[in-house]
């Protein structure tokens, strides 16, 4: 299924790189990529047919991990060595979860409630990261075997409202599974990109993404604007889904067949059985109207309206979620343009019917509900491989940008993590007199001297018409649209010259290497200040200087000999300190110059002079 191609020069088969899109659920998880003929999102599947890996992983006595359904049989017989729900742990603390304690089967270690938790198996301890890379394994190594290729890049979708350890946590089990995690999407854009929507330029919609899935509700109202997902408000219950619905059939039957919840909790086995029946029957009752069987002897019957009374007040509370939703977003419920359906409880007809009226339109049920947000995460992944030229889906800038001011300074213009599109400008000037052209260099980084950031591009601003320094109005604006591309302008206000270009700001930067200039400009931060506090104080005494030079050879006869004298020495001292790398010596002889200075501009009132004392340079065209 991999694109191959020959490599010429040696006659190796050479293997396109497979970006895979994986949905890392709370119940199942699963992976799914572009085909490559049909450029459509796909789910993989195993012979068996099934595109769902249950999110559960057994540890048998000797140690031996399975994941998925292998697992899944030992989850009522075996509870203290399987493990279920582990993302519902994900970058969380024993506080966090003690009050749901009783949830979880397996052995939640509770004496450092601060730090994050730890599950015990037998004898050994194991992090939630490490739990969720056994499954994250677990579908690299199926990727692996359905696409005979390696896989080893990842985009890996989260809730919305996953917090910054969640999704630290999340990327990290990623690592470990031995996966480059290229991005990490929320579940509700994903979904939306399965649908195509976002996908349009221009294209402006607010969608309501409606996810009940094993043992979650979320509904996450979306903005999205030229192809930018804004979460406008979330909502939901992190304890209700279908493992619920299961739950009250169980209850029903019960009563049914007058097996108590004694013989249950003895018998072990039954109520795997019934659990299993259950969710059989709640199935079969998506498409069917009656369900028979048997458990233990016993038969057990269940028609779908019956099983919707029971589902009834499970689906009023995810609308009352919903009305929440609507309210902190601020909307109406005939502001939503789409409602999409995701998790594979919205298989239930009820489910769609109550939402479809509740949103007053027809709901997005086109795509596999359990299957859509990994779809969307291949299209997502596609975006990043480049397949999909006319679309780079951006969000946030990764790394700041800005350009170089004198002295070889960092100016930043669009600060890290800012949303895209974006536009700022901002207005620099010259440093000399009659300076004609302006160079603008444009860098990408968090330290404070270009030289430490990354060089994207450079052009020179000509043709300024001649002016005393100080008086051009250079306006630099960089505007990034939602494809990502940055455009740098550089427009002389008073003569209106301009000049711009295009820039790709992410072009050729990997995650490690964005991570790698941040964790840099952690580690040089302390020296970066007194750096940036050195070049800045040098070049404050150099403009001075020059200023006050020039100053000097035009107004020679309104300043006595003791003046020029005065003023002469003040200079040349601060031109031998000027070269030290003491930024309080020089500040204290540029002070001092100053001091000497400052009357005779107030006497000549020069304009042009007070302008290049304020306002900052860019440095000369070459
Ligand atoms: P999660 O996002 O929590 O990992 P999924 O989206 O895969 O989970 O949803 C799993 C839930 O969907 C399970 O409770 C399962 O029983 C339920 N489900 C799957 N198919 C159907 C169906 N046809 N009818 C009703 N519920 C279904
Ligand atoms: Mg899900």
């Amino acid at each position: 299924m991999a694109k191959i191609g020959i490599n010429i020069a040696t006659g190796s088969l050479q293997q396109q790189e497979m970006i895979v899109g994986i949905d890392l659920g709370t119940t199942n998880s699963l992976v799914a990529i572009i085909h490559p003929e049909s450029k459509k999102p796909v789910a993989l599947k195993e012979h068996d047919g099934n595109t769902l890996v249950p999110s559960i992983i057994h540890f048998d006595e000797s140690g031996i991990i399975s994941v998925g359904e292998l697992a899944k049989k030992f989850l009522i017989t075996e509870p203290q060595n399987t493990i279920f729900s582990i993302k519902r742990l994900l970058g969380k603390s024993y506080n966090d979860i003690k009050k749901r304690s009783t949830f979880f089967t397996y052995k939640i270690i509770d004496d450092n409630t601060e730090s994050l938790v730890k599950i015990q198996v037998g004898s050994k301890f194991y992090s939630p990261i490490e739990l969720s890379s056994y499954i994250l394994k677990e579908l690299k190594t199926r990727a692996e075997h359905i696409l005979k290729t390696p896989v080893k890049k990842a985009v890996i979708t989260v809730p919305a409202y996953f917090n910054d350890a969640q999704r630290q946590a999340t990327r990290d089990a990623g690592k470990l599974a031995g996966l480059d995690v290229l991005r990490i999407v929320n579940e509700p854009t994903a979904a939306s990109l399965a649908y195509g929507l976002g996908m349009k330029k221009d294209e402006i919609k607010t969608v309501a993404v409606y996810d009940l899935g094993g043992g979650t509700f979320d509904i996450s109202i979306l903005r999205i604007t030229n192809g930018i997902f804004e979460v406008l408000s979330t909502n939901g219950d992190t304890y209700l889904g279908g493992d619920d619905f299961d739950q009250t059939i169980i209850k029903f039957w019960m009563q049914q067949t007058g097996i108590t919840e004694e013989e249950l909790s003895m018998h072990k086995n039954i109520l795997q059985e019934f659990r299993l029946k259950a969710e059989e029957a709640k199935k079969h009752l998506s498409l069917n109207n009656l369900y028979e069987g048997k458990v233990a002897n016993d038969n057990i019957i269940i028609t779908r309206s019956e099983f919707e009374k029971l589902a009834e007040p499970l689906v009023e509370k995810t609308i009352t979620c919903c009305k929440n939703a609507m309210s902190d977003a601020g909307l109406s419920f005939n502001e939503i343009d789409e409602v999409i359906m995701v998790g594979g409880s919205t298989r239930i007809p009820l489910v769609k019917e109550k939402i479809s009226k509740l949103f007053g339109r027809k709901v997005h049920d086109e795509l596999n509900p359990d299957e859509v947000v990994a779809l969307g995460a291949a299209v997502q992944a596609d975006i990043l491989a480049g397949n999909n030229k006319d679309f780079l889906l951006l969000d946030i800038t990764p790394l700041s940008l800005g350009i170089e001011t004198m002295g070889g300074l960092m100016d930043v213009l669009v600060p890290r993590n800012s949303k895209i599109p974006s536009k700022v400008g901002r207005q620099y000037t010259t440093q000399k007199d009659g300076q004609s052209g302006i160079r603008i260099s444009v860098f990408q980084g968090e330290r404070d001297l270009v030289r430490d950031n990354r060089k994207l591009a450079e052009f020179n601003l000509s043709g300024i018409p001649p002016m005393p320094a100080g008086l051009p109005k250079v306006e630099v604006s960089f505007l990034i649209n939602a494809d990502g591309i940055l455009t740098v302008k550089a427009k002389e206000l008073r003569s209106g010259v301009e000049q711009s270009i295009e820039v790709k700001p992410q072009y050729g930067l990997t995650d490690e290497e964005v991570e790698k200039m941040l964790m840099d400009s952690i580690k040089h931060a302390i020296e970066d200040i007194a750096t940036r506090a050195l070049v800045e104080s040098r070049t404050e005494a150099m403009q001075l200087i020059d200023t006050t030079e020039k100053f000097m050879q035009k107004n020679k006869a309104s300043l006595t000999e003791d003046e020029l004298r005065i003023t002469q020495s003040a200079i040349d001292d601060l031109k031998i300190v000027i070269q030290s790398s003491d930024k309080d010596i020089i500040h204290q002889k540029t002070e001092a110059l100053n001091e000497i200075s400052r009357p005779y501009a107030e006497r000549v009132l020069d304009v042009a002079i007070s302008k290049a004392m304020s306002g900052k340079n860019i440095k000369d065209a070459i």
